[in-house]
Parts: structure tokens; C-alpha cells; sequence
């Protein structure tokens, strides 16, 4: 019986490498863990989902990791759907891991940011709603998670405030100030570690704001956040 190395593991099978995003201007990449995302975080978002935006408690729902997909990825139309919308959002990596983080250590956690789409399958989200099921065939499946280069805070601080902004095929469809989050990102942090063990390489999509919609197929994406980037995505006609 051969002995087990848990740091250096021999695997029965290869599934590959760990799903990672570039750095912009770096040959290192950022290697993910999990993707948390915050629902309903700005308030005209959750008006036009036809919910009171009260400040009541974030709630998160997740993404697979290896949904993961690069900036200028030309992606197919997901399958499964045919109402798939768009949301645009900043994206919080992670590089410090921790539980029950106070308000005011939060920053310490975060190494960079990114921009990145929670694609999502709203008639399959929308029905999970309906019969009180998960939201996971609605929100995390193959490619549903597009994401920028990210940036480092060291270089490009922790924007607080800002246009975050979405154009299809040239047309703004999106547009929002990283201010109108109902809570900011240390709040997020804050919360989202008094339920689980915040892990270096986490993502965290920080909500979306209002004009999420359909896409269709041809459709070129353009996200935009002030101070952080851009990132563009095509669906194949
Ligand atoms: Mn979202």
C-alpha cells in the first residue's frame, strides 16, 4: 500500500490545473478558490427584480470556479435557455483568508479587483424562485462567470466609488456608481466571514445595478468600471 503525501498528491485521474485569471501586467496569475456573489446589492437592481431594497441582510449564492472565463473570450449562447441576462459587477479578490473580519480590517483581505458578468439563466432562476429551489442551474454553469484581468489594490487602491457600466453591441445597457452599493465591500467581507472561512483566492461579485437584461446571439458585451477596467465579451452567432 503505497503511502499517502497530501502536499504532493498522486491523483487517479488529471482534471487539470486550477482555474486562475491573469493580472494585468504580470506573468503570475491569480489562482481562484470559490466564487461568492452578493444578490440584490444595489437598490435599483432589486426595484427593477421587484423587490424593497431595506437594508436587510446580503445574502450570497455561488459559482463554480471553473466557470470562470477570460476577457475577450468569444463564448457560445449558454445552453439550457432562453432568456439568458447579463450582470455586470466588480469583482473582490481575496489574497488574505479569515473568519468573522471586523468592518474595519476588511481591506486587509482584499488583493485586487476585477470586473466580471454573472451571466445568468434567468428563466431557469426565475422558475428555481417559483418552487423554492436552488438557484444553481440559474446562475453557475459553463462560462457563466466571464472575468477582467484583475489589478492589484497595491497599485489601484479599493474604489469605493465610480461608473460601473455595461454597453451591448455599443448601447449602454447598464449603468450604476460603485457608491449605490447597498453594502460596500468591507461590508460584504465583514458579513460573508461570520459564515464561512474567507480563503486566499476566493472571488466575491459584489451585486449588479439596474438594466440587467437579454442577450442574444452576435451580442458583443463591454463592461466598464472606473478606476479598475474593462473587459468584453462575444456570444458566436
Ligand atoms: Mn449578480
Amino acid at each position: 500500500m503505497p503511502t499517502t503525501d497530501l502536499l504532493h498528491p498522486q491523483y487517479v485521474i488529471d482534471i487539470g490545473p486550477r482555474p486562475s485569471l491573469p493580472v494585468a501586467g504580470r506573468a503570475e496569475r491569480f489562482p481562484v478558490g470559490r466564487i461568492y456573489c452578493v444578490g440584490r446589492n444595489y437598490a435599483d437592481h432589486a426595484r427593477e427584480m421587484g423587490h424593497d431594497p431595506d437594508r436587510e441582510p446580503p445574502f450570497f449564492f455561488m459559482k463554480a470556479a471553473d466557470s470562470i472565463v477570460q476577457d475577450n473570450a468569444v463564448l457560445a449562447y449558454p445552453v439550457g435557455s432562453k432568456d439568458v441576462h447579463h450582470e455586470i459587477e466588480l469583482v473582490v479578490a481575496i489574497g488574505k483568508g479569515g473568519r468573522n473580519i471586523t468592518v474595519d480590517k476588511a481591506l486587509e483581505h482584499v488583493w485586487g479587483y476585477g470586473i466580471g458578468l454573472d451571466m445568468t439563466r434567468r428563466d431557469i432562476q426565475g422558475e428555481a424562485k417559483k418552487m423554492g429551489r436552488p438557484w444553481e442551474m440559474g446562475k453557475s454553469f459553463d462560462e457563466s462567470a466571464p472575468v477582467s484581468a484583475l489589478r492589484p489594490a497595491s497599485e489601484i487602491g479599493h474604489p469605493a466609488r465610480g461608473a460601473i457600466t455595461l454597453r451591448v453591441n455599443g448601447v449602454l445597457r447598464q449603468q450604476g456608481d460603485l457608491a449605490m452599493q447597498i453594502w460596500n465591500v468591507p461590508e460584504q467581507i465583514a458579513y460573508l466571514s461570520s459564515l464561512i472561512t474567507l480563503q486566499p483566492g476566493d472571488l466575491i461579485f459584489s451585486g449588479t445595478p439596474a438594466g440587467v437584461g437579454p442577450i442574444q446571439p452576435g451580442d458583443k458585451l463591454e463592461g466598464h468600471i472606473d478606476g479598475v477596467g474593462d473587459l468584453t465579451v462575444t456570444y458566436r452567432r
